[in-house]
């Protein structure tokens, strides 16, 4: 990466260049990468806007989840051929300290996967999800982005604890993804259907808990039909990411006051310490078909700034992915 941006694509900001890889030293190991995670909440990384983690250097590398497998080591823990995630960068190789990399693996189980539903927007999901919003038997529950990484996981859960899930995604093909594979109970086309009417069409109880991944005019229709009492999870809010300067709130937020609305906002760094929790529910489920989740993969580390825009476009169907080498 070369400077921070402004609104716009990171394509103005990126290169691919061509280094040489540093020795390992001790308590190292060196890591031939297969797959970059490529995630919307990198926009946040490359600003300089107060966060939850610090920007990326200029000049550095891009900040990225990786998978990919030990090719030498000088780490007591880490032996050639292990199978190890972290945050690796967007690159084909990294050298990197033991105490920054886990190691994964489980037999029949391709490793990427452990960089969508069973690694961390699967976590997300279910710990959103779960731990926050916690639906109940027979809860109205609405989530945004619903056909995503992180919403797909997300609605699935709540659906498993019995709810009525409604998914807001954009476009027929997502919409039906919602309903006919997910077994969601009704779909939103954000982009075609008037949000407003549809949250009422589909939801006659009105709603009582709502996983926002987008923020925006979809959170101003949803507060408008919130219960008393209700909650909202604020997992992100990617309508408001590609203007750095000019995002805004809803104009409805005193309905969180009108209504005794809880609105409580995560990252995954409140969750670290409870990955095997979610990895003890996730895999089970996936396994026998209670969850399911998709990834879409492209391939070329050069090809970052594409695979970043299309997150942006709502052109990825699943969790996106770079596979690198
Ligand atoms: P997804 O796989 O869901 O991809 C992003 C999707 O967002 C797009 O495909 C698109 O789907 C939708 N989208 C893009 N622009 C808009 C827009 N302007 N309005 C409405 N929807 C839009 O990504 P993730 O599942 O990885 O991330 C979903 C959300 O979760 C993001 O806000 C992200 O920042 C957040 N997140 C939060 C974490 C946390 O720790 N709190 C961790 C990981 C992610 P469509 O075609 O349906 O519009």
């Amino acid at each position: 990466m070369s400077d921070y941006p402004g609104a716009g694509s990171v394509r103005d900001i990126w290169r691919t260049t061509h280094d040489p890889i540093r020795p390992v030293e001790d308590g190292e190991a060196l890591v031939r990468l297969d797959h970059i995670s490529v995630d919307p909440g990198m926009r946040g990384w490359i600003t300089n806007k107060r966060s939850y983690m610090p920007p990326v250097k200029p000049a550095g590398v891009m900040r990225a989840f990786g998978v990919g497998e030990v090719i030498e080591s000088r780490a007591e823990g880490l032996a050639v051929g292990d199978q190890v995630t972290g945050f690796t960068g967007v690159q084909t190789h990294g050298v990197f300290k033991e105490e920054n990399l886990r190691k994964i693996g489980l037999p029949g189980v391709p490793p990427h996967l452990f960089l969508s539903g069973l690694g961390m927007t699967g976590y997300t999901g279910y710990f959103g999800m779960t731990d926050i919003g916690q639906p109940k038997d027979g809860e109205t529950v609405v989530v945004s982005a619903a056909s995503g990484a992180v919403g797909s996981i997300a609605a699935q859960a709540a659906k498993l604890a019995g709810a009525h899930v409604i998914g807001i995604a954009g476009g027929p093909d997502k919409c039906s993804y919602l309903t006919d594979e997910l077994g969601l109970d009704g779909a939103i086309d954000y982009k075609r259907d008037d949000v407003e009417a549809a949250l009422h069409a589909n939801c006659t109880n009105g709603i009582d808990l709502y996983f926002d991944n987008v923020g925006g005019d979809i959170l101003s229709a949803v507060l408008n039909q919130m219960n008393y009492q209700g909650r909202i999870v604020v997992c992100g809010g990617i309508s408001q990411y590609d203007d750095f300067a000019g995002a805004t709130g809803p104009a409805n937020f005193m309905t969180v006051v009108t209504h005794s609305l809880t609105m409580r906002g995560f990252t995954m760094r409140d969750y670290m310490h409870r990955v095997p929790e979610a990895l003890g529910w996730l895999v089970p489920a996936w396994k026998d078909g209670r969850i399911k989740f998709r990834e879409h993969i492209l391939e070329g580390v050069e090809n970052f700034p594409d695979a970043f825009d299309m997150i942006f476009e709502g052109k990825n169907h699943g969790k996106l992915l770079l596979k690198v080498s």
